[in-house]
């Protein structure tokens, strides 16, 4: 067996987080590739390292003194290798870095230094190599990650059998320049090693103990959800139930490579295991109907009325080329014999809508159009709603028994996701009424 385990940056942010990732990489020897993010935050009143790094740039550039800042920076780093009686030479890596930050320094370079002082750091605590992400994450000019030369450098730059640390969220191009990914890369770094060396598994520890049903925010202490599918967890996300970087999940779904999501401050607790098929689990442990219920506030309908448009060839087609005009993406789009609604983010909308209707009006000529905003999108998740009548009918009445009005429904054809419109205040009511009729009932009895 082999893992890839990926630690966030709280997993790292201090010498007593650095003891909790010693223990779980050494409870078990399958655990050999570990990537690791830049120290993150210790309490609500710290910084990221990576944060401070993008200030000391800003500051850089502008001609203004950083010292304050990288006096932080310096701080965190030496105070764990203090702490830890670790012999990395910080002096020599802060002087080289230094050395290049002048008016012109690459960003690139810069913001990846937390990730690189970590991963010294963590490997010599870990008594593990250490292997620099430039060796052998490699991009493409065009931005893409190589996988094939990514495989190829890390087989050169690895000696089986030995334990391997590596900075996440950055390579380099092919002329050796650093380059990063975008914020919360280190996951895609876990993602893409666990691809290249056909691991088990991916496990991403941070610190939270896998996916909950419901935003903790909104339902007291929601239960956490064992396992979840690869698509659910992208309906999720889209709706704004956010642990992993968007793209980390591509590169281990296409290789079948579950993703273990687990707490470094709970290691017992097993954590959600992200899968392309469950269907093998499920047989034994059939699970709720309702895998999760994510949800976001604002958006906006736009309802045009037109007798008979629904006949009219090419009338959906018009409409939308419209939102393309203006480069709106579009959430959905519900229709009646003589309306169509356009949903869309009202941030996205703000400052043209008076042009989109002006637009719309040239170009459908309709016989009216409304807009309603403060529309909250509940998507209302779960693999086992397919083929299992009544689901969305218990769902829906749940809403006329909290006096929810509903102003869009929509399912997905696969059945595995119904989004429901309410009004931006029903939206906390609404998800716990569904977190209480699908999940608290169902798993008391
Ligand atoms: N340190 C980077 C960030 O803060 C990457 C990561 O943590 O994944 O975005």
């Amino acid at each position: 067996m082999i893992k890839v385990v990926k630690f966030g940056g709280s997993s790292v942010a201090n010498a007593t987080q650095f003891a909790k990732v010693k223990q779980i990489v050494e409870s078990d020897s399958d655990r050999k590739f570990i990537v690791t993010s830049a120290c993150g935050k210790e309490s609500k009143e710290d910084h990221k390292i990576t944060d401070l790094l993008y200030l000391c740039q800003a500051h850089v550039r502008y001609g203004v003194s950083y010292d304050s800042i990288l006096s932080l920076i310096k701080e965190k780093y030496y105070g764990i290798k203090k702490d830890l009686n670790l012999k990395v030479d910080l002096d020599r890596e802060f002087e080289n870095m230094e050395k290049l930050m002048t008016r012109d320094v690459s960003t690139d370079y810069l913001v990846s230094r937390g990730e690189y002082m970590t991963g010294l750091l963590l490997a010599e605590y870990l008594n593990a190599d250490f292997v620099d992400a430039k060796d052998v994450i490699s991009f493409r000019f065009d931005g893409e990650i190589d996988m094939e030369r990514t495989k190829d450098l890390l087989l050169k730059h690895t000696k089986p059998g030995r334990k391997v640390v590596i900075p996440g969220f950055y390579g380099a191009l092919p002329n050796g320049v650093i380059k990063v990914m975008t914020r919360g890369g280190s996951d895609i770094t876990g993602s893409v090693i666990a691809n290249v060396i056909d691991a088990d598994v991916y496990e991403n520890w941070t610190d939270v103990s896998g996916f909950l049903v419901a935003d903790p925010k909104i339902v007291d202490h929601p239960l956490r959800i064992p396992r979840i599918t690869y698509n659910e967890l992208r309906e999720m996300s889209y709706m704004g139930a956010n642990v992993l970087h968007d793209d980390a999940v591509f590169p281990v779904s296409s290789k079948n490579i579950p993703i273990n999501v687990r707490n470094t401050n709970e290691p017992d607790n097993p954590g959600t295991m992200i899968m392309n098929d469950c269907s093998e689990y499920d047989a034994l442990e059939a699970p709720n109907f309702v895998t999760g219920i994510a949800g976001r506030k604002n958006f906006t309908i736009i309802t045009l009325i037109k007798n008979h448009c629904s006949t009219e060839v090419g009338y959906l087609r018009k409409v939308l080329s419209v939102f393309e005009e203006f480069r709106i993406s579009v959430e959905s789009v519900p229709t009646t014999v003589d309306t169509t609604s356009v949903i869309v983010q009202s941030e996205l909308v703000s400052e043209c809508i008076y042009e989109i209707v002006a637009r719309l009006r040239e170009v459908i000529h309709p016989d009216d159009i409304r807009i309603d905003e403060h529309l909250a999108l509940i998507a209302i998740v779960g693999r086992a709603m397919k083929h299992s009548p009544g689901i969305s009918g218990r769902l829906l009445s749940e809403f006329g028994r909290h006096e929810i009005n509903i102003r869009a429904i929509n399912q997905s054809g696969d059945e595995m996701c119904i989004v429901v419109g309410v009004d931006n205040r029903d939206f906390e009511k609404a998800v716990r009424a569904i977190y209480t009729k699908f999940i608290a009932e169902v798993n008391e009895k």
